[in-house]
């Protein structure tokens, strides 16, 4: 993830010592369970904000981006590394074969066993990703009474949309430069279909005529061939970031989800230290307080 993870503790803004808000006195004996769902586009900071929220609660979290949830493509599907995630456990991450089918159900039902693994253990479910109409199919699933049982936190990570489509386009430079090509490259193959599995993700179809004329290309052709696949990557990250915010807003406005919203545009004009500070400041302490709101009210 190019959105720099430190494992740090953060600062809680709240009188409680982080010990206290660690331990598992948060959770009330009757009612329903507690759960906290983090919403927002692409690129917004979902996973540094779950890693941060994680490492002040008792918890665990469920990925909820159905292309994360397969094997590979590490870089091109932005998944956390392995040492960004501080030890705490992630589920439905990168478990799914690269090419099996994996449906909003699918979802549903591996997303709800995590659940009941996690709540077992005393700890709080964090569901983050950007696949909003599987976070939807979760809530508003029948069969498993979602609502019935659980009560739930929606906390929104928001950017304004212009500094957010510069951040992803640097985004797609750096997992570029990361090694994106090769990755997709060991992917390509020439009867793929780009409907199932991992080779949905934004990266893979996009190289596919680069990667097919590579071999019978110049050194100039197929430098212009790849400038336009990652011009193409970069085109649609920003639409997908649209469409994700345009699914939230949805959720909002029309499911009537009560969505806290902290909005990060600040963290993403700033650099290094300054940026970290805007983040505390303005992300990782007002959402520690809204869930410990929720928590322990
Ligand atoms: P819908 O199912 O209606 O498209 P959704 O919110 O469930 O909505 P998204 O998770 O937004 O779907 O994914 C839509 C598409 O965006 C994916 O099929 C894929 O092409 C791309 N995409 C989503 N997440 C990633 C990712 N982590 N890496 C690369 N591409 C992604």
């Amino acid at each position: 993830m190019i959105f720099s993870v430190s494992c740090k503790q953060t600062m809680s803004l709240l009188d409680i010592p982080s010990g206290v808000l660690k331990s598992n006195f948060f959770r009330p004996r009757r009612g329903k369970e507690k759960v906290v769902i983090l919403l927002g586009a692409t690129g917004t900071g979902k996973s540094r904000l779950s890693i941060d929220l994680a490492t002040q609660f008792p918890a665990e979290i469920i990925n909820s981006d159905k292309i994360q949830v397969h094997a590979g493509l590490d870089i091109a599907t932005n998944k956390i590394p392995e040492e960004e995630r501080c030890g705490i456990p992630h589920h439905l991450l990168g478990v799914i074969h690269p090419n099996a089918y994996f449906t909003a159900t699918d979802f549903v039902d591996m997303a709800s066993d995590a659940m009941t693994s996690i709540l077992s253990r005393s700890q709080i479910p964090i569901i983050a990703g950007g696949s909003n109409s599987y976070i939807e199919a979760l809530v508003d699933d029948k069969d498993f009474l979602f609502q019935s049982k659980y009560d739930c936190c929606f906390l929104c990570v928001d950017v304004a949309m212009p500094v957010l489509d510069q951040y992803l386009s640097d985004r797609v430079d750096k997992m570029v430069e990361m090694g994106m090509v090769d990755e997709v490259r060991k992917f390509f193959d020439a009867n793929a279909n780009y409907t199932v599995g991992i080779r949905k993700a934004i990266g893979v179809p996009e190289f596919d005529r680069y990667l097919r004329a590579e071999p019978f290309l110049n050194k100039r052709e197929r430098e212009e061939l790849l400038q336009e696949a990652i011009q193409e990557i970069k085109r649609n990250n920003c639409k997908l970031a649209r469409r994700q915010l345009e699914k939230i807003h949805r959720l909002r406005n029309k499911k009537n989800w009560k969505i806290h919203t902290v909005d990060a545009t600040e963290v993403f004009l700033r650099r290094g230290k300054e940026a970290d500070e805007a983040w505390e400041r303005l992300v990782a302490g007002p959402s520690t307080e809204i869930v410990a709101e929720f928590l322990y009210k």
